[in-house]
C-alpha cells in the first residue's frame, strides 16, 4: 500500500569538523520519502523554489516518488544551514530560511486523499493539521515534530496529537513536553495526550516504542564512523512506516519489525552527507544490516 508524505524539501548546508558541504538536498519529506520507497510506493507533498536543482528532482524519481504533490514556484527553497561539533550528537542551526515555505497551503491531488498510510514529516503543525484535514480515513497516521513546534505552536501540537495513531520525538521533546526528565515515566504521560503508539528516538542509543501490548526496545544499528547524521530521524520514520505499508497483519504486529526497518536505513542515512549515501543503498544491502542487528540482539 501507499504512503503519503509531508513535510520540508529543502536545500541543506551542513558544515561537520570534517567537512563543508552546501546546498545538499534534504528536508524532512526528503529523507523520509527516499527511506520508505525502499519498501513501498510514496507520494510526496511539498514545494521547491525555482532554485531547486534538477537533478533533485530526478533523484526523487530514480526513487519511484510520486510528485504530482510536489509543487514548484518562484522564489527560494527552504533552506536549512547547520554545524555539527565534534560530538556529532550535538549540532547547531546556523540559519533557517523558509522561503516559498512560508505560504504554502497545499490542496491535494485527488488521488492523494485516499492513502491508507500517512506521515506528517517535520513541518509546522498548521500544514500537518491542513494535510490531514485532506485525507480520507487513513489506515495509519504518524507524526514527527521538534523543539521548535513545541516552543511556538504547543497548542497546534497538542491538537495534533489527539489526531494521529502515533507520535514520534526524541528524547529531549519527550521530556520537554511532559515536563519529565524520565523517559520511561514521560510516555505514559504522551499517550494521556492521545496516541495509541508512542515512539521516542534515543539517537545512537536507539528508540522506545510503546503501545497496547507494552514496550518494545530497539537498538540503533552501531556504526565505526559516522559522517552526518542529518535526517536519521526522518529516515527513521521513513522507513518505519514504508515497511508498515508493505506488511500484511496488523499495525501492532508490525511495529516492531517496522521500527528495525527504519533504524537500519537511519543508520545508512548517517554514513554520508545529506542523502548521499541513502540514495545509493539496495535493499539487500537493507536486509542484511536487519539480519545483523537481529544477530546483535539475541540472547
Ligand atoms: P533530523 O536530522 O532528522 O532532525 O532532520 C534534519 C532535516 O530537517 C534537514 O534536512 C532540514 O532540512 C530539516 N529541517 C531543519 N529545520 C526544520 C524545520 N524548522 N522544520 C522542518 N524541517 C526542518
Amino acid at each position: 500500500m501507499s504512503v503519503l508524505i509531508v513535510g520540508t524539501t529543502a536545500l541543506d548546508s551542513i558544515k561537520t569538523p570534517k567537512a563543508e558541504n552546501p546546498r545538499l538536498l534534504g528536508g524532512s519529506a526528503s529523507h523520509a520519502a527516499v527511506a520508505a520507497s525502499f519498501f513501498s510506493p510514496v507520494q510526496l507533498v511539498g514545494i521547491v523554489g525555482d532554485d531547486f536543482p534538477k537533478r533533485y528532482v530526478e533523484l526523487y524519481k530514480k526513487h519511484g516518488i510520486c510528485l504530482e504533490g510536489l509543487q514548484q514556484v518562484q522564489g527560494q527553497t527552504f533552506h536549512w544551514a547547520g554545524e555539527y561539533e565534534v560530538n556529532m550528537n550535538k549540532r547547531r542551526t546556523l540559519n533557517t530560511v523558509l522561503g516559498v515555505i512560508e505560504n504554502f497551503t497545499p490542496k491535494l491531488p485527488d488521488a492523494y486523499a485516499k492513502t491508507p498510510y500517512v506521515l506528517l514529516a517535520n513541518i509546522s503543525p498548521g500544514l500537518q493539521h491542513h494535510v490531514l484535514d485532506q485525507m480520507k480515513k487513513p489506515k495509519f497516521v504518524i507524526a514527527d515534530t521538534m523543539d521548535l513546534w513545541l516552543n511556538i505552536a504547543l497548542p497546534e501540537v497538542l491538537k495534533l496529537l489527539k489526531r494521529v495513531d502515533a507520535i514520534v520525538m526524541n528524547d529531549s521533546e519527550a521530556s520537554q513536553l511532559t515536563q519529565t526528565d524520565n523517559i520511561v515515566a514521560a510516555i505514559p504521560k504522551i499517550h494521556k495526550m492521545g496516541p495509541k503508539y508512542v515512539i521516542v528516538k534515543k539517537g545512537e542509543h536507539g528508540a522506545i516504542l510503546s503501545g497496547p501490548s507494552g514496550m518494545f526496545v530497539a537498538p540503533a544499528f552501531p556504526l565505526h564512523k559516522v559522517v552526518d547524521p542529518t535526517g536519521a530521524g526522518d529516515s527513521f520514520v521513513g522507513g518505519m512506516i514504508g515497511y508498515l505499508a508493505t506488511s500484511k497483519g496488523s499495525i501492532e504486529t508490525n511495529l516492531r519489525r517496522a521500527i528495525i526497518h527504519g533504524s537500519v536505513v537511519a543508520s545508512f542515512c548517517c554514513e554520508g552527507f545529506g542523502l548521499k549515501k541513502t540514495t545509493t543503498v539496495t535493499k539487500k544491502q537493507i536486509a542484511d544490516r536487519v539480519k545483523q542487528l537481529e544477530k546483535l540482539v539475541k540472547f
